[in-house]
């Protein structure tokens, strides 16, 4: 905790967190017309997901209200319910969720870019000043004010918001996604998480043709970042404990495949890398992968083990190697990654569920065991 509060905005983050989260769920508002929505949630960071109510707040002008078809299950999802991130704690009743796609049931009167019957998406965001530098770069996942569509203030009703495994949602229209009508569903889900947090690190660090990308870590982050490597024309190279996963990851894109617990594998490649994305859930050692970038090479991570790594300085500097991280992407990038996908018909490869198998599911990702993202089918919600 002493070295996360050394980094200003996380600093900032957390005394907002708990002023305003600690103080907004202290009370029940009525601060506007709201109904009941069906949902999964943790009460605590050791039960099971289960069936509750939560309250959704009825449409404002802005709002477009979505019935929610599917929901993909990431890793972060886990990781927040299970209370694993010391700088964001989880407030319970927890419903996690942000991969969601559904249809438009209503909208305010504001509204222009949508209308009942829409295909309609929302990730990880659902909610910013709009006015700070970041929004007005549309970063919007970088200002301070962001809300995330799970476990942040929620300034409508009270206490925290609710995320995507629920029958229905309503958020701000600057936060709701088009959905390329060509796209599967079910597979177009984990696009707004999984998809816009390896897109956007891939297009800031000009991943294209001719380049040599590494891709460390074949899960729901990891299989969606060979896809795109593989369509911007890449060299793509994949890094995998699972040596069951190695012809899936041809078959995603990969142009090779290394087992990296096998050190004559790893050498082989040593100082050829131009970027590698790390999507790697849990502790691992990133010097290996530092090694095999050439000068110049920028290692970015995404992946977010709450336990921090260790960096050797030498491996970093020898040859002017760069270590960055990336959080997902702002409202504009989604969209641009979600019409990439519907140009290039790009989905997810998904375990389709029902929200009652949720934490079988949960078991399953935990020990790196899904090809590759769980979405869950809401119509299983309605008939719970
Ligand atoms: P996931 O589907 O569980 O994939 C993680 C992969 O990491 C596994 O499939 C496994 O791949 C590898 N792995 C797991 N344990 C490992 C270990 N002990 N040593 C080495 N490799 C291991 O998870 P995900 O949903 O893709 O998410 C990955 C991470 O990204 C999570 O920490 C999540 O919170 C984070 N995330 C960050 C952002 C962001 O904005 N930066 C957004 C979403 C998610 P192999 O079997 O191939 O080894
Ligand atoms: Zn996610």
């Amino acid at each position: 905790m002493l070295v996360l509060h050394m980094i200003p905005w996380l600093n900032a983050f957390i005394s907002y967190y708990t002023e305003t989260v600690m103080s907004t769920t202290q009370f029940s508002s009525e601060l506007r017309g709201q109904y009941k929505a069906k949902a999964y949630a943790a009460a605590s960071a050791k039960s099971p997901l289960a069936p509750t109510t939560i309250p959704r707040r009825d449409p404002g002008e802005h709002d477009v209200q979505i019935e929610i078809l599917f929901c993909g299950i990431c890793h972060s999802d886990l990781h927040q319910v299970r209370n694993e991130w010391s700088g964001i704690p989880t407030v319970y009743p927890c419903v996690p969720g942000h991969e969601i796609v559904g249809r438009v049931t209503k909208v305010g009167s504001a509204v222009t870019k949508f209308k009942p019957g829409d295909l309609a998406a929302v990730g990880c965001l659902v909610d910013s000043d709009g006015n700070c530098h970041e929004c007005q770069a549309g970063l919007e996942q970088f200002c301070l004010h962001m809300t995330l569509t799970y476990n942040s203030p929620d300034v409508h009703l009270g206490g925290v918001t609710y995320g995507g495994y629920s029958d229905s949602i309503v958020v701000k229209e600057h936060f709701v996604l088009r959905v390329p009508s060509n796209l599967n569903l079910a597979g177009a889900a984990p696009l707004l998480c999984a998809g816009i947090t390896t897109y956007s690190p891939m297009r800031h660090w000009g991943v294209t043709k001719g380049k040599k990308v590494g891709v460390v870590g074949l899960g729901g982050l990891g299989h969606m970042a060979v896809k795109f490597a593989h369509a911007f024309g890449a060299h793509v190279v994949v890094f995998t404990t699972s040596p069951n996963k190695k012809e899936d990851a041809l078959r995603l894109g990969a142009d090779d495949v290394v087992i990296s617990r096998n050190t004559d594998q790893m050498s082989k490649h040593e100082g050829s890398f131009d970027f590698i994305l790390d999507a790697v859930s849990a502790e691992h050692d990133i010097n290996a992968y530092i090694r095999l970038l050439r000068r110049d090479g920028n290692i970015t991570l995404v992946g977010a083990p709450d336990k921090p790594h260790a960096v050797s300085a030498l491996s970093l500097l020898l040859k002017r190697h760069s270590l960055s991280g990336s959080l997902i992407g702002g409202i504009a990038e989604t969209q641009e990654m979600l019409d990439f996908c519907g140009k290039h018909n790009i989905t997810a490869d998904v375990e389709v569920i029902s929200i009652q198998k949720v934490n079988e599911a949960y078991e399953r990702l935990s020990s790196a065991d899904v090809k590759y993202r769980f979405s869950i089918d809401m119509a299983s919600l309605k008939s719970q």
